[in-house]
């Protein structure tokens, strides 16, 4: 199997255009085109993992964090990142990161977090802008139906809840076609009169190459007519961070010992007792600290997340219950999901969880 083939996957369930500006996710090292036999996954590429990947014959390794995320002006072997480079080229491996792109989709690790701690009514938190685009096409009236369904199909038209969204109205488009041309409708030379209807409907960028060529198999005419529009909507099902409800509001200290039984955490760390009931939670994996404003702003009770600084506990006193459950532990469930929708899409397929990782920081 090619790597391309795995990355189809991973990318259709955490599509790069979800990515954040400041990430690197995707392919990082090796070739699309490179044939592998099995698949490796880790939160963080380190030189244990290289050689578990050369021993258990990986030859593409999918981690959370990206090997190479800010700019490089040399690779020295005296470095860990340095020497993973080296030791990843000298062995032919290819490495991947789905970072952002994972993090920003609401049924990944976020959702996870928020499922197994048994919230309901989950919603993104900060919901993605620049993902939405919108798609006008003008088509006869007897050939919207192929179109329509063709192009909801191939993923465009959801909105929340609901699916084959679109607006329909009836006009009159206009054209004459040239003496080469083979016009669908109307003669060559004459300015023809056609009843058609404009329909346009919403979709995610990264579908819009698929979108497109199924417009253009399955619309009559020989030029298509169609406009595509930029827009500045919230796109709920992709951002950062996540919120939901108990079913039932919790004591503070019965919250915090539930969540640390829910994720298998050992210690957790938490600013003051707010003394009132928890109901509205709020989280995010990893590094969150920068979304206690929206948290606030929605009204959740407790901010879950990791790598708060001394003033978020300080400032937050009395305002909202901040828990830090760590980064790894957090981000751990990355690999399971990565695994899970592979299996799903490649069942015969060898995806193995690293069973050398281990959390980097250490408890004592
Ligand atoms: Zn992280």
């Amino acid at each position: 199997m090619k790597v391309r083939d795995i990355i189809h996957e991973i990318e259709q369930f955490a599509p790069l255009a979800y990515q954040e500006s400041y990430d690197n996710s995707g392919l990082i090292i090796g070739s699309m085109e490179k044939d592998i036999k099995k698949v490796l996954l880790c939160l963080d590429v380190s030189d244990d993992i290289i050689k578990e990947a050369v021993e258990k014959k990986a030859g593409l390794i999918i981690a959370h964090h990206p090997l190479i995320f800010d700019s490089i002006k040399n690779i020295n072997p005296l470095t860990n990142q340095g020497n993973v480079i080296i030791e990843a080229i000298k062995h032919n491996l290819c490495i991947y990161a789905s970072h952002t792109s994972l993090d920003n989709t609401n049924s990944s690790i976020n959702g996870y977090l928020a499922e197994n701690i048994g919230l309901k009514n989950i919603r993104v938190l900060v919901p993605k802008e620049g993902v939405l685009r919108k798609l006008v096409t003008f088509c006869p009236a007897d050939s919207i139906d192929k179109v329509r369904t063709a192009v909801f199909g191939a993923g465009a038209g959801h909105i929340g809840d609901y699916d084959s969204c679109s607006y329909n109205v009836s006009g009159q488009g206009t054209f004459k076609a040239s003496e080469k041309a083979n016009p669908y409708v109307g003669k060559k030379n004459e300015l023809h009169f056609e009843e058609e209807i404009r329909f346009e409907t919403i979709y995610p960028v990264h579908k819009e190459k698929e979108i497109l060529s199924v417009l253009f198999k399955s619309h009559p005419y020989e030029e298509v007519a169609y406009d595509i529009y930029t827009l500045n909507n919230h796109y709920i099902n992709s951002g950062s961070g996540v919120i939901g409800s108990l079913e039932e509001e919790m004591d503070e200290f019965d919250f915090i010992k539930m969540i640390k039984e829910r994720l298998g955490l050992k210690v957790v760390k938490h600013n003051n007792v707010l003394n009132k009931k928890i109901r509205t939670v709020a989280l995010c994996s990893g590094a969150g600290s920068f979304l206690i404003p929206q948290a606030l702003k929605k009204q959740a009770d407790v901010f879950i997340s990791s790598e708060f600084k001394h003033n978020h506990y300080i400032d937050n006193q009395g305002r909202i219950l901040i828990i830090d459950i760590g980064h790894y532990e957090s981000e751990q469930f990355a690999k399971e999901i990565i695994k899970s929708v592979l299996i799903k899409k490649i069942p015969k397929f060898a995806v193995e969880i690293s069973g050398t990782e281990k959390n980097p920081v250490n408890y004592y």
